[in-house]
């Protein structure tokens, strides 16, 4: 049974947010420093948050060359300049508010590795980078000189550095986010597993029991930011899940001749070094339906490929061995932008982050408050 206390000042809110990734917890910093007199809880289901932001690669980044000409044919190009906007701007946000030191932040700049059949792209590089001057004022795309400084092996026709871009810690910056809740006093109840939601009341049930009782949280609002899990919620949101592997090696044995963010296949595949290790994810496009899925386990198609790949191209003869990996959950729909709404009296969400809430996770908490305050 719950106490009266209990009743009256743990299970009512002002803001209830579903979810304690980047966007859950932006959303709730952003609300509470709008409208500081309010109480503001966050739930999450897990101890730790338990999709993708801290199970991420960390890349800095808005779009590799190839990655940016592959948005042109599902969006035209003002949309692509907007993508491209809002995750770079999102990037420079969070580094103002936080600092580059609290975040881990590394201007190491990125590189996208072409092979043979993507030499095409270096067609299309001044176009893009005419493009992308609206932005920038300056040239984004260049294409590096000597890529043999790099080891790389022979398949690998060019490299293209991207000069804006760099590398973080996710859980750096999830830490500055947890720092900045706790000092504005937003609670944030971890084992919280949010069975339903009644968008009209506001009404939240937590599965399970507790002391033999069902409990229920009541907010004024309810923002759900549950990025990939939204379904088990609200079935009808438009999204699919898509995981993703990431793979980090023992301490190697050898100098790694690069620094920064690497990208290959059209940004489906990256790697950067990590405390004297590789780190190596994605290839979500090697098998997109097994990736289909909300199941933390790592696909070993997925890992081949991507073990194949440090032999084949980024470490040509060299073997190594991993010691790290894990998978996150992320969400894709039609278009690379996040579903950001209202539903119902009391209901509002912010999902369908893909492989950018790094960059934007912050900006997307800044709409969605702006959206709630609103309503
Ligand atoms: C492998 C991988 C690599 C990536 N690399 C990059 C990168 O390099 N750069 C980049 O910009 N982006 C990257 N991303 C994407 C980025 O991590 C995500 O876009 C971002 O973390 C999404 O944040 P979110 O808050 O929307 O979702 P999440 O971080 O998934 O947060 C949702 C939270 O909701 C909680 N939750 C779900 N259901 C419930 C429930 N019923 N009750 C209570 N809580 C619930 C979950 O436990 C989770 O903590 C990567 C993602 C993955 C998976």
């Amino acid at each position: 049974m719950f106490s009266y206390w209990e009743q009256k000042n743990f299970l009512n809110y002002d803001l209830i947010v579903v979810g304690s990734g980047f966007v859950g917890l932006s959303t709730a910093i952003h609300f509470k420093k709008k409208h500081p007199k309010a109480i503001v809880a966050v739930l999450e289901r897990g101890v730790l948050p338990t999709g993708a932001s801290s199970k991420n690669a960390g890349f800095a980044c808005f779009g590799s060359l190839t990655e940016i000409l592959d948005d042109f044919w599902h969006m035209n190009q003002e949309e692509v300049l907007t993508l491209v906007k809002k995750r770079y701007q999102g990037l420079e946000q969070i580094r103002k508010k936080f600092g580059d030191k609290a975040l881990g932040y590394q201007a190491s700049k990125g590189y996208e590795l072409l092979d043979a059949n993507q030499l095409g792209a270096l067609d299309q590089l001044d176009g893009v980078n005419r493009m992308l001057k609206k932005l920038f004022k300056e040239d984004v795309f260049s294409e590096v000189k000597k890529k043999e400084k790099f080891g790389f092996s022979e398949s690998v026709k060019s490299v293209i550095q991207n000069k804006l871009e760099g590398e973080l810690d996710p859980s750096k910056y999830l830490i500055c986010l947890w720092k900045l809740a706790g000092s504005l006093g937003i609670r944030i109840f971890t084992g919280a597993n949010v069975e339903a939601i009644d968008v009209e009341t506001g009404t939240i049930k937590l599965s399970g029991q507790f002391n033999r009782q069902e409990m229920e949280f009541t907010g004024s609002q309810v923002a759900v930011c549950t990025n990939a899990f939204t379904k088990q919620l609200l079935p009808e949101t438009n999204l699919e899940p898509g995981r993703g592997l990431v793979l980090v090696s023992q301490k190697l044995d050898f100098d790694i001749p690069w620094k920064g963010g690497f990208h290959m296949d059209k940004g489906y595949v990256y790697f950067r070094k990590i405390d004297g290790r590789l780190l190596l994810g994605g290839a979500r496009n090697i098998d997109f339906e097994g990736e289909n899925s909300t199941e933390f386990k790592a696909n070993p198609k997925i890992k081949s490929h991507l073990s194949h790949l440090v032999q084949e191209v980024i470490f040509p003869g060299k073997e190594i061995q991993w010691e790290h990996e894990w998978t996150g959950i992320m969400a894709f729909g039609d278009k690379k932008l996040p579903i950001i709404q209202s539903i119902g009296k009391k209901g509002s969400i912010a999902v369908r982050l893909g492989g950018m809430g790094v960059a934007i996770g912050w900006q997307v908490g800044k709409e969605l408050s702006k959206l709630i305050s609103e309503k």
